[in-house]
C-alpha cells in the first residue's frame, strides 16, 4: 500500500543522510586531526577545548597505599575504596558503592548536589574494614573523576566550563568544582583532601597505562563520549607554563563538541539539538553516545507513525515522549535474534505500549536501530584514526613493531556489542591491515574508578 511505500522511502531517506562510506569517514579523521592542532594552538582555536589535564606522569606500577576515589559524570556517581600494593601487590583490594542520583539533583543547586555527594562519601568512609585504613595521622585523598568539561587551573583544581548530558546547575558553572566538594565535605566533617581531579577519559588512560604500558589513548562510549591521550609538551603552542619533566603531558579533548561540515546530520539530529538543554553544543556527542541513540530511533518512528501510518491510524501516545526509548531497549531490540523478533515486540508494548506489530514491522524497527547505531560506531572509529594521525601512528615505518593501545570504557562499549563490534572492524577498514596489526582496541575496565585512585596515589600530598 502507499503507507508502506511511504515508510520505505523514510527508511531509505535515513539510510542515505546516515550514510558513513570511508572517503567521508576520512575526511572526518582528517578534520578531527585539523582542529586538534587548532586546539592545541591557542585558548579557544577549536570547538575542541584540549585541555591540558596537568596529568604530565601515567601510573608506574609502583603505587601504594589506601586511596578512595569518586566518579560522578552520568547517572549514577561511584565511591571506591582501593588498596595499591606496589609492583607485586597491585590492586589488593577494592570496595564500591554506586548511588544513582536524583533527576531534581541534577538541575537543582551546587550546594544540593555536592552535600549529596560528600554525605554518600562520608557514610562510605564509615565502613571502613579490617586492613583498610589510612595510616593514622594522615588525611584520607581522593581522586575525584568528574566527567564534565573542567578548565583545569591545576591538578587539584578547575573550573566547570558548562554542563552536559541533561546536567543542568546554573549556579556551579564557572565555579571550582573541587572547591564545592571540598565545601560540602567540610560542613559534613568529613576530613579527606582532593589530590587529583580528573575526568573519566584520562582516569581510563591511567588505569590503562597501568595494566598495559603501550596505552596511549582513552576514548569513553558512555552516556556521553571523550577522548584523552599523551601529548608532547613541546607540541603544545598554548601551554604557559614550564615543561613537565618527563616531557608529556595528558590532554582532555573533549571531543564531544566536535562538528564538521562532513558529519551526516539528519533531520531527527537537528530537531533532537534544538530542543535539547545545550543546543548547538556537542554535535558528535549527539550522534555517537548511550543517551542520545535510543532517543534518534524514537524520532525517526514517530515520523513514520506520522506520516506513514506505520503503527495504524493514530499515533501511539507514548512515542510522543521524549527519551522514552533508552539505548539499552534499543540495542535489546537491536540484537533480537529470534525468528519472530519477540524482543523487538516486547520492548515496544512495554516501552510504547504499542502491540500487534507484524514481523515486517519489526524488520523495519530493527533496521532504524542499525543505521542509527552504525553511524554512531563508524564516526568513534574515524575519531580514534584523528588521533592516531595526529601522534603518526596511523602508518607503519619499515618493520616497526611499536604497539599502540587505545583503552575504552563506558556503557555503550561494554554492553552494545553490535556498536562496539562495528567500531573495531571500520577502525580496521580505516588503517588497513598493515597498520591494524600495532592497533589495539583494549577494555579499560573500571578505568575512571581505579584510574582516579591511581593519580591519587601518584599525586599524593605525602611523597
Ligand atoms: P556514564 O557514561 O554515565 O559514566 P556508563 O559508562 O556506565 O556511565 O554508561 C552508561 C550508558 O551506557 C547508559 O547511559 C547507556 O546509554 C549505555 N548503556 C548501558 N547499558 C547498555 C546496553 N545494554 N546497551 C546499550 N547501551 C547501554
Ligand atoms: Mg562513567
Amino acid at each position: 500500500s502507499g503507507k508502506w511505500a511511504r515508510t520505505v522511502a523514510i527508511l531509505k531517506e535515513l539510510e542515505g543522510t546516515c550514510g558513513t562510506p570511508i572517503g567521508k569517514l576520512k575526511q572526518i579523521a582528517d578534520a578531527m586531526t585539523v582542529e586538534m592542532y587548532a586546539g592545541l594552538a591557542s585558548e579557544g582555536g577549536s570547538k575542541l577545548k584540549m585541555i591540558i589535564s596537568f596529568v604530565d606522569n601515567l601510573p608506574t606500577g609502583d603505587e601504594k597505599g589506601l586511596f578512595y576515589a569518586l566518579d560522578l559524570g552520568g547517572t549514577n556517581f561511584r565511591v571506591l575504596r582501593v588498596l595499591l600494593g606496589g609492583k607485586e601487590g597491585r590492586v589488593v583490594k577494592q570496595e564500591s558503592k554506586e548511588v544513582s542520583i536524583p533527576h531534581d539533583l541534577m538541575i537543582g543547586t551546587s550546594q544540593e548536589l555536592f552535600d549529596f555527594i560528600a554525605t554518600e562519601l562520608a557514610e562510605f568512609v564509615a565502613t571502613e574494614g579490617e586492613g583498610l585504613h589510612v595510616s593514622s595521622g594522615k588525611q584520607r585523598e581522593l581522586g575525584f573523576t568528574f566527567s564534565f568539561p573542567v578548565k583545569q587551573t591545576s591538578i587539584t583544581s578547575g573550573n566547570l566550563i558548562k554542563w552536559t548530558k541533561g546536567f543542568s546547575i546554573e549556579d556551579a558553572v564557572e565555579k571550582d568544582v573541587v572547591g564545592e566538594l571540598t565545601k560540602a565535605m567540610e560542613r559534613m566533617g568529613l576530613d579527606m583532601r582532593v589530590s587529583a581531579l580528573v575526568n573519566d577519559t584520562i582516569g581510563t588512560l591511567a588505569g590503562g597505562r597501568y595494566h598495559n604500558q603501550d596505552v596511549i589513548a582513552a576514548v569513553i562510549l558512555g552516556t556521553g563520549t571523550n577522548a584523552a591521550y599523551v601529548e608532547r609538551a613541546n607540541a603544545i603552542p598554548k601551554w604557559q607554563g614550564l615543561l613537565p619533566k618527563s616531557g608529556e603531558m595528558v590532554i582532555n579533548m573533549e571531543w564531544g563538541n566536535f562538528r564538521s561540515s562532513h558529519l551526516p546530520l539528519t533531520e531527527y539530529d537537528q530537531a533532537l539539538d534544538v530542543e535539547s538543554k545545550n543546543p548547538g553544543e556537542q554535535i558528535f556527542e549527539k550522534v555517537i553516545s548511550g543517551m542520545y541513540l535510543g532517543e534518534i530511533v524514537r524520532r525517526v518512528l514517530y515520523r513514520m507513525a506520522e506520516e506513514a501510518a506505520f503503527f495504524g491510524d493514530t499515533v501511539p501516545p507514548k512515542l510522543n515522549i521524549p527519551y522514552i526509548l533508552r539505548t539499552p531497549d534499543m540495542s535489546a531490540m537491536h540484537h533480537d535474534t529470534s525468528s519472530d523478533l519477540k524482543v523487538v515486540g516486547n520492548k515496544l508494548k512495554d516501552i510504547l505500549e504499542i502491540t500487534n506489530t507484524s514481523l515486517k514491522m519489526r524488520k523495519v524497527i530493527v533496521e532504524v536501530c542499525d543505521i542509527v547505531a552504525t553511524r554512531g560506531a563508524r564516526l568513534s572509529a574515524a575519531g580514534i584514526v584523528g588521533i592516531l594521525k595526529k601522534l603518526g601512528r596511523d602508518t607503519v615505518r619499515d618493520g616497526e613493531t611499536q604497539k599502540s593501545v587505545i583503552a575504552l570504557d563506558g556503557g555503550l562499549y561494554e554492553h552494545y556489542k553490535k556498536f562496539s563490534g562495528c567500531m573495531e572492524s571500520t577502525l580496521k577498514e580505516l588503517l588497513g591491515e598493515d597498520v591494524a596489526e600495532n592497533i589495539i582496541v583494549e577494555h579499560s575496565n573500571d578505568g575512571s574508578g581505579i584510574g582516579a585512585s591511581l593519580l591519587a596515589a601518584s599525586h599524593s600530598q605525602y611523597l
